[in-house]
């Protein structure tokens, strides 16, 4: 048959190791067409396009520097010739981006393509929360599985041993994402439990949050542990509530415990959040989304902040659902990170109701 033709739609710190992993294997695996063409969207690096620099030297200086993609890796500014004839769509942006470049590709995509997003963010709706995937297939009409796990990216692109999860419910077709995966370095598990693969990996940041307060406190692990375990029941109990009972074992795997521990230790979220208590402390007037914006451009380099967003829009639907008192962790981080509270109350929520 024909073989699978892959587009990656991102080039971050995420996007590029995972453009990076597809392209050694699309070269191993006859099913693939070697190239992997890599969305970039375009900025000039000292007065250079970043997608020439990427096809010149093979890296992205920018996002993911010092490490080399793979000659077969594309890199194209341009989103419809990036995703043309594509058969396998592999969205990696952040969040707040995504929806917005599906709506670009309305009409260009084939139906019997299939998608997978390792984006960690939901959408909140009228009607209540769209995760990603949900988002990808409306709008395209294509099938979208999931992979999560415990990836930060730059151990990732060292080659560091590590597990991943895809989500998706067709058994057999997981197989073809686990082709295109799978390294000895990158072991991916599948599971066709989509909506909470997809939930852990989006709901972990606004934990790391947490973590990061904790950090920032200087309280030791112990705290540390509380606040992981207390975030890791409420991330079971939204699971529940939105998509009625989902298996424990999607929390054992890579996309649920392994990615929390991950990110509340080394993740972005965690460290923008440690920052975070250092200058309201200076200044408590100044907390909420501006000083999450002025920390992400200072600390980030361009990368971007999926936590403060995703607790945004996770408290709109806790509020929306008068839920606001079954997650007295996830409403705490919220009143913490929104500039409401002052982060030495981070272990309130024991004062609340409980599970
Ligand atoms: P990133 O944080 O490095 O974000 C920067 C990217 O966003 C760049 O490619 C930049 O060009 C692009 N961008 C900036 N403005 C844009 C705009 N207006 N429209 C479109 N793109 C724009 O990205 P990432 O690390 O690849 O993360 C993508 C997703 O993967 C996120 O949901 C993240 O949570 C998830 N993820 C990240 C990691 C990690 O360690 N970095 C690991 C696992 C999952
Ligand atoms: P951060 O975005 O907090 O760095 O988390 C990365 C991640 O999702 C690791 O799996």
């Amino acid at each position: 048959g024909t073989k699978y033709r892959v587009a990656i739609i991102g080039s971050g710190n995420w996007g590029s190791v995972v453009a990076k992993i597809a392209a050694y294997n699309t070269v191993r695996n006859s099913i693939f067409e070697d190239e992997v063409r890599m969305w970039v969207f375009e900025e000039l690096i000292e007065g250079q396009k970043l997608s020439e620099v990427i096809n010149t030297k093979g890296e992205n200086v920018k996002y993911l520097p010092g490490v080399q993609l793979g000659a077969n890796v594309k890199a194209v500014p341009d989103l419809l010739e990036a995703v043309n004839l594509a058969t396998l769509l592999v969205f990696v942006t952040p969040h707040q981006f995504v929806k917005g470049l599906c709506k670009q590709m309305i009409g260009n995509i084939p139906k019997h393509a299939r998608a997978i997003s390792l984006i960690k963010g939901m959408d909140i709706t009228v009607s209540g929360p769209c995760m990603v995937s949900e988002t990808i297939e409306e709008v395209l009409g294509v099938e979208c599985s999931v992979l999560m796990g415990a990836n930060v990216a730059n151990d990732v692109a060292k080659e560091e041993f590590c597990e991943a999860t895809v989500g998706c419910a067709d058994a057999n077709f997981a197989q073809t994402f686990v082709k295109l995966f799978d390294t000895s370095y990158f072991q991916v598990a599948s599971t066709p439990n989509v909506k909470g693969v997809e939930l852990c990996g989006t709901v972990k940041n606004v934990v790391a949050l947490g973590a990061g307060f904790v950090d920032g406190l200087k309280l030791g692990s112990n705290t540390k542990a509380a606040i992981m375990r207390v975030g890791l029941e409420e991330m079971r109990k939204l699971s529940r509530k939105l998509f009625g009972d989902i298996s424990d074992d999607v929390y054992f795997q890579s996309c649920g415990v392994a990615d929390l521990i991950t990110t509340c230790y080394g993740g972005r979220n965690r460290k923008v959040s440690e920052a975070y208590v250092g200058k309201y402390k200076e200044s408590p007037s100044e907390g909420g989304a501006s000083l999450w914006e002025k920390l992400e451009k200072e600390l980030l380099g361009g990368q971007k902040l999926q936590g403060f967003l995703t607790s945004v829009d996770l408290q709109e639907l806790l509020v929306a659902r008068h839920w606001e008192h079954d997650f007295p962790f996830f409403t705490t981080i919220n009143l913490i990170a929104t500039g409401k509270l002052d982060p030495i109350n981070i272990t309130s929520y024991r004062g609340c109701s409980r599970s």
